[in-house]
């Protein structure tokens, strides 16, 4: 038998799939404004070009951006557009509004809100579904909480969250009670990463920073690597069978 060794190099370079969708951009459904009067449609829509920019810079990943402009793809086409690819991960990215809040009037004339306190990132996850699927949101969901708190981003408490979402057993993680699309319909793992707590002025000004972003993506690819490399490259093994012809021949049985 001839070992097909140039198949080698073929597997080591097998990139994750990724799906990034920045929430809303769709119309009546902008989401929050932040104390420095930002919408939250426009704030995620930067984070996720930044984050994906990264990824696929980081070479180990495929990405696919769920909504590129301010008008979007509703979320049921951005959940086919998720399976079409066949994505390993869908990551949400929001922020969101938590707490007591002090409405402040922005410059033209809208209402923004500003409170202090209730900062630190949420990773929301459903456990509605098909076990494995579930399993394999908490395992995502888990790892991206690890990866955020071990690079110096705080973790929501979620004291602000009874009724919305329950505490994981994973600070940070939390399992979502309302039914949110995103999270329960895709049939590939799906979780939403509320980054920050935009009314918080702080955490709304180091979110504006480069190195936040730069560290949020390097957490975030740690965390899909662990999770998935394995997974991809036993996928691809599977892929990989040289047709006939290729460079890769394969003795006959003898
Ligand atoms: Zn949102």
């Amino acid at each position: 038998v001839i070992v097909p060794i140039l198949i080698v190099p073929l597997l080591v370079g097998a990139p994750i799939r990724v799906v990034i969708d920045a929430g809303h951009g769709l119309p009546g459904n902008e989401g929050t404004l932040t104390a420095l009067c930002d919408k939250e449609q426009d704030v995620v829509l930067r984070i996720a070009l930044d984050v994906a920019a990264r990824l696929e810079q980081d070479g180990r990943f495929r990405v696919l951006l769920a909504r590129t402009a301010t008008r979007a793809p509703s979320y049921a086409r951005r959940v086919d557009a998720a399976e079409r690819f066949g994505a390993d991960a869908l990551i949400g990215i929001h922020l969101d509004s938590r707490g007591a809040l002090e409405p402040i009037a922005c410059a033209d004339g809208r209402v923004g809100y500003h409170g202090e306190g209730h900062a630190g990132f949420a990773v929301l996850r459903s456990d509605q579904g098909q076990r494995a699927l579930v399993d394999r949101r908490a395992q995502l969901s888990r790892s991206i909480a690890r990866h955020l708190a071990g690079s110096g981003f705080a973790a929501y408490d979620g004291e602000d969250y009874p009724g919305l979402y329950w505490p994981d057993r994973t600070t940070g993680v939390f399992v979502d009670r309302r039914g949110l699309l995103m999270l329960r319909a895709p049939r590939v793992p799906s979780v939403i990463i509320e980054t920050h707590h935009g009314a918080n002025m702080k955490e709304t000004l180091a979110w504006r920073e480069p190195r936040t972003l730069a560290a949020f993506s390097e957490a975030l690819a740690a965390a899909l690597v662990e999770l998935l490399q394995p997974e991809v490259m036993g996928r691809d093994t599977r892929n990989v069978v040289p047709a006939s012809g290729s460079e890769v021949k394969l003795s006959s049985p003898p």
